[in-house]
């Protein structure tokens, strides 16, 4: 028959002799490989005891952006969800209320945002596509859950701490990838 590729190797199938039907050197052999494994440096990291370093463009969970008077920057554009390939960003959008301009830096807001990490596939273009620098992907990610409804992030889950009244979580969010404007 004709090959295909050049690539066809003829098959020894020589006949065993004692030792070999025995498998013991087969065996020892690869008891060997197995043992000389044993002192060789490990590359498992033992989460969550011990934590990789990430690269620099890692992207991971997803942060709501707060400006430096702790206002909301989210305008609920929509430009996010339309950019997204996954369809995992929900949001609806509301006007900002007289006596409301220290909560929200807009005169509209998103007052539900919701991503579904389920879907997620962590690719950025809603951070790329955000006008208002209200969103971005921080050097975390989203922990394992049981249930589907964990995997569901709202508001509460995504917006950063508060920089004016909790400054140590809000920078420790940032983390040193994005510059605190
Ligand atoms: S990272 Fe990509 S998939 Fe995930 S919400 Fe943003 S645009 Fe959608
Ligand atoms: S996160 Fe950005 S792109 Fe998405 S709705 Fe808010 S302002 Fe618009």
């Amino acid at each position: 028959m004709q090959a295909l590729t050049n690539r066809v190797k003829q098959v020894d199938r020589k006949k065993l002799s004692f030792i070999e039907s025995l498998y013991l050197p087969a065996i020892i052999k690869g008891m060997f490989i197995t043992f000389s494994h044993i002192f060789k440096r490990k590359p498992t990291v033992r989460y969550p005891e011990k934590t990789r370093t990430f690269s620099p463009v890692f992207r991971g969970l997803h942060v709501l952006n707060r400006d430096e008077q702790g206002r909301e920057n989210c305008t609920a554009c929509g430009l996010c969800a339309v950019a997204c390939p996954a369809e995992a960003i929900t949001m609806e959008g509301a006007e900002r209320k007289p006596g409301e301009e220290g909560l929200y830096r807009e005169e509209k807001y998103a007052a539900r945002y919701e991503i579904n990490m389920l879907r997620c596939i962590f690719c950025g273009l809603c951070e790329e596509a955000c006008p208002k620098d209200a969103i971005y992907l921080s050097e975390t990610f989203a922990p394992a859950n049981f249930q589907r409804k964990g995997f569901i992030y709202g508001k509460e889950d995504l917006l950063i701490p508060n920089p004016v009244t909790e400054p140590e979580a809000y920078a420790k969010a940032k983390g040193g990838r994005v510059a605190v404007k």
